[in-house]
């Protein structure tokens, strides 16, 4: 009883003090797009290993295979791919690639992320993008980094590339 009273009355003022002017905002994101043969060879190996990480995962209940590969700024590449399990708790290509980063080379910031996926016998036609969750992690260890990381999102022709992961996660939340 008492809580419908204080949630009538959190409306009412929120009614009277809510502006009679409305604005529009518009957010716009820049992807640039590739094929495997316009990208430099760092960007192909970084495509390579994306591809080849997605035989790693363990996908027995999805049958979605993704495969992602990073470049930290101290040179190493690390793979990553999607491991299952029946709990429905198991985690995804990109977090399996930047857990790894952050637990092997703590500090060292991620220069470039690739994910790609395979089912049904190819890989996927459209670029692959990553889950808000990972979407989320990314961007923290964007944020702990001295440089934005740059993302390359990889279908079966087309490579979408973007300058950061924010481009990816506008109005994001940042209380951290
Ligand atoms: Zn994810």
């Amino acid at each position: 009883m008492s809580k419908k009273i204080i949630t009538f009355a959190h409306n009412q003022s929120c009614f009277l003090t809510f502006p009679t002017t409305m604005t529009e905002k518009n957010i716009t994101t820049k992807i640039q797009v590739f094929s495997y043969s316009e990208l430099s060879e760092e960007n192909k190996k970084l495509v390579d290993l994306a591809r080849e990480a997605t035989q790693a995962a363990y996908a027995p209940y999805s049958h979605f295979h993704v495969g992602s590969a990073l470049l930290l700024d101290n040179g190493v590449w690390i793979k990553g791919a999607n491991q299952e399990n029946a709990a429905f708790a198991g985690i995804c290509g990109e977090r399996s690639a930047i857990y790894n980063a952050g637990a092997n080379y703590p500090g060292v910031a991620i220069k470039k992320l690739a994910v790609t996926a395979f089912t049904n016998n190819e890989f996927v036609e459209e670029p692959c993008a990553p889950c808000g969750v990972c979407r989320q992690a990314i961007l923290e260890f964007e944020k702990n980094a001295p440089h934005p990381i740059e993302i390359f999102l990889i279908g079966r022709e087309k490579i979408y590339r973007l300058a950061s992961i924010a481009s990816m996660l506008p109005l994001s939340f940042k209380e951290f």
